[in-house]
């Protein structure tokens, strides 16, 4: 054997995974997208799914239409149900492991109620993302429905503050889209996309039509509209390099990010 296997086989066997000179052998495999047609959307759990009919029933034809174009991996939200679990969890002192797994439970559950609503259109709700049978359903009907905690349960790394998993929805669908190389990362929520400070709170707020990771951090939005960690996945990753942030009470706006427009806010790596 010659090149780089070799290389890297003997480092393997030599150092520490972590050694820098393994990391660049490493570096050097060709990189694979393995479902590069594909847009993860996250359909919010409080900002959308929490709203009820009048929220999420534009939204499921918005979805039916646009699978005629595109390939869609639909993550949920958690929302409101979560933050009640979590506070009572957090009060009876049960660490983030648990708290992770009680917020899995309720993104499955709207990922539950979202598929039943896609099911007649042959749309399947899966109990976890992993590829599985995500990649013939992509195939037949461009559309799969999943919860989207990450599975990390019990073995989620805990913040350095408190017990709320850092990881949460946000996160998770960000790392499908990651990890599969797709097209494109779209979060559905119930603002124009990212402003100055909280528009709920601060009427006065500018919105932010484009920002980069480092933009955001510095001006102090970084637990903003995201959930912080996803900016440090973000600047990290090697496929999907932004990602963007529309409102998905104003009707057409997920097609139009979906056909490329720039609606809503786009956050960039760099
Ligand atoms: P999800 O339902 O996907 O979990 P969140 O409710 O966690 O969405 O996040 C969206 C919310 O973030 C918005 O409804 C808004 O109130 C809040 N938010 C906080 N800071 C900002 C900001 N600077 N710009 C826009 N939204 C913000
Ligand atoms: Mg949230």
């Amino acid at each position: 054997m010659a090149g780089p296997t070799a290389e890297l086989e003997t480092l393997l066997m030599q150092r520490s995974l972590t050694d820098p000179q393994l990391l660049a052998a490493a570096e050097t495999a060709g990189d694979v997208r393995i479902l590069p047609d594909a847009t993860v959307i996250k359909i919010g759990g409080q900002s959308v799914i929490d709203r009820g009919r009048a929220a999420v029933y534009p939204l499921v034809d918005e979805i039916v239409a646009a699978r005629k174009a595109h390939k869609l991996l639909i993550g949920t939200g958690a929302g409101t149900r979560a933050r009640h679990l979590y506070s009572i969890a957090a009060d009876l002192s049960l660490p983030a492991g648990l708290l992770s797994q009680l917020g899995a439970s309720v993104a499955g559950q709207n990922a539950a109620m979202l598929g039943q609503l896609l099911a007649k259109h042959g749309i399947p709700a899966v109990e976890a993302a992993g590829l599985s049978a995500v990649p013939l359903y992509l195939e037949e009907v461009n559309a799969v429905v999943f919860g989207g905690m990450p599975p990390y349960a019990l073995w989620m790394r805990p913040a350095a503050q408190g017990v709320i998993p850092p990881y949460r929805t946000d996160a998770g669908c960000f790392l499908v889209a990651e990890q599969f190389g797709c097209k494109a990362m779209i979060y559905v929520k119930d603002e124009d996309g990212l402003y100055s400070a909280n528009p709920k709170t601060a009427k006065d707020a500018s919105f932010i039509p484009q920002i980069s990771v480092d933009e955001m951090k510095a001006r102090g939005l970084h637990d903003s509209i995201l959930e912080f960690p996803v900016l440090d996945l973000l600047k990290a990753a090697r496929h999907v390099r932004q990602v963007q942030v529309v409102n998905g009470l104003v009707p057409g706006n997920l097609t139009r990010a979906l056909a490329g427009e720039h609606v809503g806010t786009i956050i960039t790596a760099d």
